[in-house]
């Protein structure tokens, strides 16, 4: 009779937690095959588990056991006998942990055999096409380096609830299908059966319930929140996604600073053994924007924008000049050691900057005793000079313009630019491991204009309090409102983003009023919000932290589909279990729903 996997079989150890002292002990392990080597009649395999490799000897004298052992292919799961031994003089492998010990085999199990797999379970893998790793997906994480990155996230979620328990925060669970919410992206919907051409919305953050929960007298609430969000997937953005999502009551913007702060560096400590400087330095929006061209500046490249109004304003350069005539911008960016660019390097970064959404690329280059460049007939001598003075140019520099109606603009595409141009020099980008720059953005903008929609819409999200200390209330001067609105921001990452949130009912209906938003819309969509906070809301406010990059940057990852299980294409498909898929017309006809394929 064929013998079954039991207790006489399971292991005595994971694979890599053998160790000198089981040498001269019987032992079980339990693991994959892999590396199988015939040596003289000795047949070596090495078998594998999460902690890594053991090796395992088939001795010719083993008889009918190492018959079968020459059938053993990789991936093969198995079940082995037999007494550890240290490894005979000359033959360790100092770079394996198991490297000096190995288990002489005296009987094994084949507990599954396994196809030929589509590539080679080693780490090399993540030269692999991703599609490739992504339909096999349970064949990727069985690399070692995707169990470390789950293994972290796992550890990661432990330090978060830990963290949040002790200070009394309640882990509460929000619904899955809910209603539209606040945060601007398309909803992913999901039919109902029983009330046929209702949909529920999954939710894209559990705002108004988190909110909703702090009215209920839950006065710090936390939850490890997937969110769902039907977004062209640009860049490395997934369609459901996790967050560490927070809110306190009787709090102001301070207490949820310190809170994070003190997560992080225990978080950082805890998963990378450093020690992370707090408090985090805090930076107004447009002190971000002016200075690094970014809300989320990543800090480690040393490169600065500066401002170049005052070399312009009276020049004869007239598109500069009438540009900050109409309330524009001239902003540039000093690359040290620029002026030694070739002619055609300058073009192609003018070129890629008007691709980015501006008219030109003026520069000034520091050769040969002064300043160089196009714009140098237009300007009298003291402007050139206020032009180096403001650039803070010295020999051998360049300096890229950008001017445009728009401060934001301008500071974006130079913000680029910077980004580009400093990572891609050492003495300008310190990228040493564990160099991790935070910082809080502050002071957010409370609306930004859509000139899609022609009208104003919440820079972070509808329920985010105006900032109080303004003169002029937020609905008289909308361009200028500010919000109490708080991003935390890693290496040039948005880590986590919140805000202390609006409690008074009036305020919000003049909030929605400034959005467009009418009271009827209002009450039709969040109307059950509404009629909450009318029921003495405590002040409030939260954040939520975005999991999936965090991890990423705590596993050194690039990618934030090497941090997640079962991650989605750029397409939102899952190419492991073919979702999404179509589905019986039956199915359809119970949810009254008919589906027209475009003929294209
Ligand atoms: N709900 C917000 C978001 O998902 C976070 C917050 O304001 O707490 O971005």
């Amino acid at each position: 009779m064929a013998e079954i996997f039991n207790h006489d079989w399971q292991r005595t150890k994971l694979c890599g937690r053998f160790d000198e002292s089981d040498a001269g002990h019987e032992v079980r392990a339990n693991g994959w095959v892999r590396a199988r080597r015939d040596l003289g009649g000795i047949i070596f395999i090495e078998v594998w588990d999460w902690t890594g490799p053991i090796q395992i000897v088939f001795n010719p004298e083993a008889g009918e056991i190492h018959n079968l052992a020459a059938t053993l292919r990789n991936e093969y799961c198995i079940a082995v006998k037999g007494r550890m031994r240290i490894r005979p003089e000359g033959t360790e492998n100092p770079e394996l942990k198991t490297g000096n010990i190995e288990i002489v085999a005296s009987d094994f199990l084949i507990l599954s055999k396994a196809k030929h797999p589509p590539f080679m379970i080693g780490d090399e893998t993540d030269s692999v096409d991703e599609n490739l790793r992504l339909k096999y997906r349970y064949l990727d994480m069985r690399r070692e380096k995707m169990q470390k990155n789950l293994r972290t996230r796992a550890k990661i979620n432990a330090f978060t609830r830990n963290y949040l328990n002790e200070r009394e925060f309640v882990e509460l669970e929000t619904p899955m299908l809910t209603k539209a919410t606040p945060e601007g992206a398309r909803d992913y919907l999901v039919p109902s059966r029983v009330n046929q051409g209702c949909f529920y919305a999954l939710p894209q953050s559990p705002q108004l319930f988190k909110q909703i929960l702090m009215i209920s007298g839950f006065d710090k609430y936390y939850q490890i929140a997937r969110c769902f969000r039907d977004e062209d997937l640009r860049a490395d953005r997934q369609p459901e996604f996790t967050q560490v999502d927070i809110e306190m009551s009787y709090i102001v913007e301070d207490d949820i600073m310190n809170l994070i702060e003190g997560y992080m560096k225990g978080l950082f400590k805890e998963i990378r053994g450093v020690d992370i400087p707090t408090p985090f330095i805090r930076m107004p929006y447009w002190e971000a924007m002016d200075r690094y061209g970014s809300d989320k500046p990543d800090l480690r490249v040393k490169l600065e924008l500066c401002d170049l109004a005052d070399a312009f304003r009276n020049s004869g350069f007239e598109p500069f000049r009438k540009i900050l005539e109409a309330g524009g911008v001239v902003r540039g960016l000093r690359l040290p050691g620029g002026a030694a660019m070739s002619r055609k390097e300058i073009m192609d970064l003018e070129a890629h900057a008007i691709k980015l959404g501006t008219s030109g690329l003026a520069n000034f280059l520091y050769k040969d005793g002064g300043l160089k460049g196009p714009l140098i007939k237009f300007l009298k001598p003291e402007e050139v000079d206020k032009v180096r003075e403001l650039g803070v140019m010295q020999p051998d520099d360049a300096l890229f313009i950008v001017a445009n109606e728009s401060r934001q603009k301008a500071c974006e595409i130079l913000g680029t630019l910077r980004l580009e141009l400093g990572r891609a020099r050492s003495d300008l980008f310190d990228n040493s491991p564990d160099n991790w720059k935070f910082l809080w953005v502050t002071e957010f903008p409370l609306f930004e204009w859509s000139a899609e929609e022609k009208r104003w819409e919440a820079m972070h999200h509808p329920f985010t309090s105006p900032a109080l200390d303004n003169d002029t209330p937020f609905d008289e001067d909308p361009e200028h409102a500010l919000a109490r609105a708080y991003d935390c921001v890693l290496n040039g990452n948005e880590v986590g983003g919140g805000s202390i949130r609006i409690h008074d009912p009036d305020v919000q209906a003049r909030l929605f009023k400034c959005l467009g938003i009418t009271p009827e819309d209002a009450k039709r969509r969040f109307g059950f919000f509404l009629d909450a906070l009318s029921y003495g809301t405590p002040p409030h406010g939260g954040l939520a932290l975005g999991v999936d990059r965090l991890v990423m940057l705590l596993c050194d990852g690039n990618s934030i589909r090497d941090v997640m299980a079962f991650p989605k294409t750029q397409k939102a498909q899952c190419l492991m279990s073919g979702a999404p898929d179509e589905v019986e017309q039956a199915r359809l006809d119970e949810l009254a729903i008919q589906v027209v394929k475009d003929e294209e």
